[in-house]
């Protein structure tokens, strides 16, 4: 029930790992995270603690990209196969979902009969809708903007996109979702709590927008695509 995002220069999967222990007191089934270098994405996500994904994460990794994702179960019981991040077919895209996808089951008969699903999740819909309309010639963010489109319901979302390795894709309606700024990296986060070992100067992010996020620029967006421009605040360290 927390997402985690980094772009920039440290390694990713630290600050990641240590985000998603900061949002562990909001309650969760299972976590996992994803860093990309270069085209090359690695998924890490297991059912349980996160002393357990912790286990599993390939210390060797160099990434200075990813996201993170607490998960507590709305469709799909706990389990590996349902964990985020999910993929689509062909591993291009890996997304992180909070929330609830109201009209997945519709979404999935009209345009994804095709598709199997990996997962039985309502969040897989969203990456495997972002595939299809990439493969039938969209953008990457076109494909991301006419996805949410059609969504029902709530969403905090962070994607990576192989073809794109500076980017984050973040989208947020009726689920909390900050994004963190600092020199040359930026950071996405549930709750400020979770990314404040790395920054304190973040920008609230309304329903319905969109943000691409690289290291040193964002660019928040209408779903409609005006482009928004809003200062960071400064969260108070609590601790
Ligand atoms: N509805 C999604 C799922 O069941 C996301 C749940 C969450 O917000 O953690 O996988």
């Amino acid at each position: 029930c927390g997402i985690t995002g980094y772009i920039g220069h440290e390694d990713a999967k630290e600050i990641l790992l240590k985000g998603l222990e900061k949002l562990e007191y909001r309650g969760y089934d299972s976590a996992g995270i994803a860093v990309m270098n270069e085209s090359d994405v690695q998924v890490f996500k297991e059912k349980g603690r996160m002393a357990k994904l912790r286990e599993v994460v390939d210390e060797k990794i160099i990434a200075q990209v990813g996201i993170g994702h607490t998960r507590w179960a709305t469709h799909g019981v706990p389990s590996q196969e349902n964990a985020h991040p999910h993929q689509s077919a062909l591993g291009r895209f890996t997304l992180v979902h909070n929330g609830v996808i109201e009209n997945y089951t519709e979404l999935q008969q009209q345009y994804l009969q095709d598709v199997t699903f990996l997962s039985d999740t309502d969040t897989e819909v969203i990456v495997q809708l972002i595939a299809m309309f990439s493969e039938e010639g969209l953008e990457t963010i076109e494909a991301f903007r006419k996805t949410l489109t059609l969504l029902k319901g709530s969403y905090a979302i962070a994607m990576l996109d192989q073809a794109t390795p500076d980017t984050i894709f973040v989208a947020k309606n009726k689920s909390p979702l900050l994004l963190g700024v600092g020199e040359g990296f930026h950071v996405v986060a549930s709750d400020a709590m979770a990314m404040l070992h790395v920054t304190d100067s973040f920008i609230e992010l309304m329903d319905q927008e969109i943000v691409i996020v690289k290291n040193d620029q964002h660019t928040i967006q209408t779903l409609a695509g005006a482009t928004v421009t809003r200062q960071p605040y400064q969260a108070a360290f609590d601790a």
